[in-house]
């Protein structure tokens, strides 16, 4: 099934993992999914490494796994940056074979140390070969702060645009932890004439570590409320945890009062908060 389908009916659910480090075997990632399978989630979403074929192998065994073993709906995440418009045909070959019909089609982050490949430029690029090579359901990513390569948030909406008319059915923001920057882009992304469904990313911090590397890597925005919090608790791995939980789970009820097209929980493959967080939300889900 189309992903993009399913919002038309409700408050969409949605869960990310990634696929495990390759020291480790992929059957870790079935005990994760054995879990999550629970939540009933509308579909499961796996990343894609940036480098490293290992990885982009796990991504299509993983989501066919997930759409074949678990009969969940399953979406495959796919960066563009470092691969020939002839590998990205023989992956979208395998996703056809597998039966995966939901591709996040991303540019993916430039890595230094590996000059990009000249095939596709930007995001909007690999939508558009899609597109033309297959009958997927696209989505993409969006930014509620912006990109950060992005010098405005006019160019960046204006790319966002060029993006969904290239052929997106729906889209994923970026991690956020001030639903007004949502509210904000919405707006913005309204005015652009953007109507496809906008999941909004949650996700859940459980430790100080992992959320400087976040900010790091993408420059989001941390409220006083939050780094208050954090810094409260940081030496209190379980304290920490719970607070993390709490603080996601109030930003999904003041989006949900909002009228959020779904909410894309980033689970960081750790079940146990993706069940609480769910626990506390699912009657909202159902009203
Ligand atoms: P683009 O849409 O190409 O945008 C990149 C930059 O180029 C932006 O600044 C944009 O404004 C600008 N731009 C776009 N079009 C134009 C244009 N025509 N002219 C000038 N400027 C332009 N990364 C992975 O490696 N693997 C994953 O699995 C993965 N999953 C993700 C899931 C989500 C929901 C999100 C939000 C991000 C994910 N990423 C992943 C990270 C993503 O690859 C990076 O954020 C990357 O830097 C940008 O990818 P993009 O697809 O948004 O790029």
């Amino acid at each position: 099934m189309k992903t993009s389908e399913i919002f038309k009916n409700k408050t969409v659910l949605s869960l990310e993992i990634f696929p495990p480090r390759r020291t480790a075997s992929i059957d870790t990632i079935y005990n994760t999914l054995d879990e999550l399978q629970g939540l009933k989630p509308d579909f499961i979403s796996v990343t894609y490494g940036a480098g490293g074929s290992e990885t982009n192998t796990a991504t299509l065994e993983i989501a066919s796994a997930i759409k074949n073993n678990y009969g969940i709906e399953s979406v495959a995440h796919l960066s563009c940056i470092n691969l020939t418009k002839s590998e990205v045909l023989n992956m979208l070959e395998g996703f056809k074979q597998a039966g995966v019909e939901n591709i996040l089609a991303l540019r993916g982050d430039v890595n230094p140390a590996l000059a990009p490949k000249q095939d596709f430029r930007y995001a909007s690029d690999l939508v558009s070969f899609i597109k033309e090579n297959g009958d997927f359901n696209i989505i993409a990513a969006c930014y509620p702060e912006g990109h950060n390569e992005c010098s405005s948030l006019v160019d960046d909406i204006r790319n966002l645009k060029t993006k969904v008319d290239a052929g997106t059915d729906q889209l994923i923001t970026q991690m956020f932890f001030d639903n007004s920057y949502f509210y904000s882009f919405r707006e913005r992304a309204c005015i652009a004439g953007i109507n496809v469904p906008i999941e909004a990313g949650i996700m859940p911090v459980v430790n100080k570590k992992q959320i400087e590397r976040m900010v790091s890597l993408c420059g989001v925005k941390l409220p006083k409320k939050f780094v208050t919090m954090m810094e409260r608790y940081e030496n209190n791995p379980v304290a920490m945890r719970d607070a993390g939980i709490a603080y996601a789970v109030d930003q999904i009820v003041d989006l949900m009062a909002q009228d959020v097209d779904g909410i894309h929980l980033y689970t960081m493959n750790n079940p146990y908060i993706a069940q609480k967080i769910y626990a506390a939300i699912s009657t909202l889900l159902a009203a």
